[in-house]
């Protein structure tokens, strides 16, 4: 079951309120780039990114919005640390979210500025806290970046939001080490009605970091906690955008596009399964189709084995069987890969 959190809007793109968890990504390219930036924003949306987030680390930096906007129609976030002028600037160019922490930009006047000024658009605010950025008198408090401490953070800078009327907020307590991040998921799911965007920070390289990632939020999910994720990767943002599309199809959750399913391979193996898994993998990169194909490795064990899915090959002596929902359709012979793309074109 899914906890039931608070809907938020960002752009056309429902968080929260039983919508389907979001994938975001964001641009990695430097802030004065800006058709560098327009350029990746195109090919995070052609990947099926559905939120995008961008820094906006100085006011001339606004101009990133408009130029972002104009390339892509998904939803935007601003990045913005501590000046509210900037978000208030981000809000004028017509970005969809603002993620900034109220607590750390100067008062309640400026937080009352920037409430009215999202809530007169519509515009919700992410507040992200991480573990190593966390206030120091909850440090001293709980003796380190505790998951308690993380909330009690998240939840103080909600308030001062609140203190203005203003509710449209999504939270996130990222964490470095993934058993503090799932804990402190656990803890604010539980002490809050907010969406949750979900994520591990500094998570690593690609192989480490998706570990990490689908350790972390795949075992929130499997809680029902989360609306939103970003898998943080030191790697393509295109990268984060799969592997986030993965963790939810892993989970259980809806994703959009086909899965590839292979057999580990054993001593009965016919067929080159992970060449033909790999090469399929790639020609059905950005299909719309919401199959599940598989590649394995004999018949004996293979089309009982990949049942489940909804159309497969597997190896047999100098052949391999096509089998749609397990069950035996005809035997292929020469490129399989190619045979078994037609027929997926067919579906
Ligand atoms: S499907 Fe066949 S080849 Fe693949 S692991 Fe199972 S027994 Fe081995």
């Amino acid at each position: 079951m899914r906890r039931v959190s608070k809907q938020v809007l960002v752009g056309g793109v429902a968080m929260g309120g039983g919508a389907p968890v979001t994938v975001q990504s964001m641009l990695s390219v430097p802030a004065a780039d800006v058709a560098g930036n327009a350029a990746q924003a195109r090919q995070l949306a052609a990947c099926g990114c559905e939120v995008l987030r961008v820094s906006v680390p100085a006011l001339e930096d606004v101009r990133l919005i408009g130029a972002i906007k104009a390339a892509v129609a998904v939803p935007l976030v601003a990045d913005i640390h501590f000046d509210y002028r900037i978000a208030l600037a981000a809000l004028d160019a017509g970005v969809d979210k603002i993620r900034i922490n109220p607590g750390n930009i100067g008062g309640a006047e400026k937080v009352k500025q920037l409430a009215d000024a999202c809530k007169a658009r519509g515009v919700p605010i992410r507040i992200g806290v991480n573990g190593g950025s966390l206030e120091k008198p909850l440090l001293e408090k709980y003796g380190g970046p505790t998951p308690q401490a993380l909330v009690d953070s998240a939840l103080g800078h909600a308030r001062l939001l609140e203190a203005q009327g203003f509710e449209d907020i999504v939270l996130s307590v990222k964490a470095s080490r993934v058993a503090d991040m799932v804990e402190a998921y656990r803890l604010l799911a539980a002490q809050c009605g907010y969406p949750l965007h979900l994520g591990v920070t500094e998570a690593g390289t690609w192989r480490a970091g998706l570990v990490k990632n689908a350790v972390g939020i795949g075992a929130l999910l499997l809680d029902g906690i989360g609306d939103t994720l970003r898998v943080s990767l030191t790697a393509a943002p295109e990268k984060e955008v799969r592997a986030g599309f993965d963790i939810l199809r892993a989970a259980g959750l809806p994703a959009p596009g086909p899965e590839v399913i292979s057999c580990p391979t054993c001593g009965r193996t016919n067929i080159p399964v992970a060449q033909i898994a790999e090469e399929l993998e790639r020609r059905l990169a950005g299909s719309p189709k919401a199959i599940k194909v598989a590649v394995m490795g004999c018949v004996v064990n293979g089309i009982g084995e990949g049942r489940e899915a909804d159309i497969g090959i597997a190896g047999g002596m100098d052949s391999a069987v096509l089998f749609v929902k397990g069950e035996q359709v005809r035997v292929l012979r020469g490129n399989y890969l190619e045979a078994l793309l037609d027929e997926i074109e067919r579906l």
